[in-house]
């Protein structure tokens, strides 16, 4: 059987957002599953959006992900002479023309089909004039004028256009530029690509391309296109909603594992499985159990996702992470127990930020609201007999400290939040903190005793 070449295309005008990435995302998992390839080209014709940076940031984003083509990029705009060469060849076959329209005969026809109720499009003057192609003119290919254009979608099944209603769309510009759907069809020819995965918005450009590969009697790729991801509410989804590069989700601290898992879920998924490895993910993917209705965006899945494997890592591995790519604001390393500390808060923690932020207390002193104080100061009595007896505690093991703590609510006759409430808000500032035994231990007899009387001394 032929070798899968699958590829991504992407315009480098931007970073690489969520539906770029979930694209990249199964056109990978479908060659891999096919033990075939995965390529990237940027379609940077656009000399003036694209930039190298946006390059630079899509690789990199890809790279993070694990997404890596097998060879290396090609570049679509290094491909301009032998576009341009296969307009004139097509003109010179009979098979496109060159048209003279101005840009006020072409706005005439649009509002007279407008008028008329027509779709509006090119009337198709030139197409028999055969006009002699001088410069300003423009190339148009010759679209046929009857039957209908068809292809078996891999995801949404068959899709069908008369083909009067497509018109003949230029392939070269006046200025001597290819557009679009010309160098996208010549390059997917090129590149010997086998199936052509992206968003359900080419549909239109599909049906133009697949007739400029049967213009060049060439085999015509399989086209796989993904419904669009939408809002929660069921709309287009904008940056509000979610739809950030993925350089963004990765600063605010998702993790790639993260990403892989929710990225397949907007719209592939096997049973009722939630969690995949990347393994798995290569075994059972397949275009035919992708979605063919568009896909949501839940803040909920991807923030769920993140915590399991926030909490799954090896604690290194979060550790590591956090040291190579966050800035932190304390030497994490100062406290002995930083990989304890970690996996202590990270069961409630969302985010690598958001876990940098709860472990914060822990290295630097806290503030205190307010209305923390007040609560304090309700049971203040109980705090200063506490900081008497601290010295008498046993710190040096956490079972131990433990125990100690509770003989001494039994022998006071406290109930444990009568201790614990106020004294977990000393250490930490926080209503909601790990165990007081934990908190005690992890901080150290010093630091802990340093908070309580700071506390009680202001
Ligand atoms: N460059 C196009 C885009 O970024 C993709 C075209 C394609 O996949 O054929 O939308």
């Amino acid at each position: 059987m032929k070798e899968e070449i699958t590829r991504f295309a992407p315009s480098p005008t931007g970073h690489l957002h969520l539906g770029g990435a979930r694209t990249a995302l199964f056109s990978w998992l479908f060659a891999r599953n096919k033990n075939g390839k995965f390529l990237l080209r940027f379609e940077d014709t656009d000399r003036e959006r694209s930039k190298k940076e946006y390059e630079e940031s899509i690789l990199s984003s890809l790279s993070w992900l694990g997404i890596e083509p097998d060879e290396n990029p090609i570049f679509q705009s290094n491909n301009k002479e032998l576009h341009q060469e296969l307009a004139f060849s097509l003109m010179e076959q009979g098979k496109a023309y060159s048209c003279d329209c101005s840009s006020e005969q072409l706005r005439k026809m649009r509002e007279d089909q407008i008028k008329n109720k027509l779709q509006p499009r090119y009337d198709g003057f030139n197409r028999d004039m055969n006009l002699p192609h001088k410069e300003g003119n423009v190339i148009r290919f010759k679209m046929p004028q009857s039957g209908k254009t068809l292809f078996e979608d891999k995801i949404l099944g068959n899709i069908s256009v008369e083909n009067k209603e497509l018109d003949d769309f230029i392939i070269l510009r006046g200025d001597g530029n290819p557009t679009y759907n010309f160098c996208a069809a010549i390059d997917d020819l090129n590149m010997n690509i086998t199936t052509v995965i992206r968003g359900d918005d080419h549909i239109t450009n599909t049906l133009k391309q697949i007739n400029i590969f049967k213009s060049l009697e060439a085999k015509i790729p399989n086209y796989a296109h993904l419904p669009m991801v939408l809002s929660k509410s069921g709309k287009r989804l904008s940056k509000r909603d979610g739809a950030i590069d993925i350089s963004d989700y990765r600063k605010s601290g998702y993790l790639k594992e993260t990403l892989i898992n929710y990225l397949v879920k907007l719209g592939w998924s096997y049973s009722d499985q939630e969690i995949f490895s990347k393994d798995e993910l290569i075994n059972l993917f397949s275009l035919e159990s992708v979605n063919s209705s568009p896909a949501k965006f839940s803040e909920e899945l991807i923030n769920f996702y993140n915590n399991h494997y926030l909490n799954s890592l090896n604690i290194e591995t979060i550790y590591k992470l956090i040291e190579e790519e966050y800035e932190l604001s304390f030497d994490i390393k100062s406290n002995e127990h930083y990989l304890e500390i970690l996996k202590l808060l990270r069961e409630g923690a969302k985010t690598v930020l958001d876990l940098i932020d709860q472990i914060r207390f822990f290295y630097e002193t806290p503030e205190y609201e307010d209305k923390s104080k007040e609560l304090i100061n309700l049971d203040i009595d109980t705090i200063k007999s506490f900081a008497l007896c601290i010295k008498d505690l046993d710190f040096k093991n956490l079972q131990n400290l433990e125990s100690d703590i509770k003989d001494y609510l039994t022998s006071n006759n406290l109930k444990f939040p009568q201790l614990g409430k106020p004294l977990r808000m000393i250490l930490s500032g926080r209503e909601n903190a790990p165990s007081i035994s934990q908190l005690l231990f992890f901080l150290g007899e010093q630091e802990s005793c340093r908070r309580i009387n700071l506390f009680l001394n202001n």
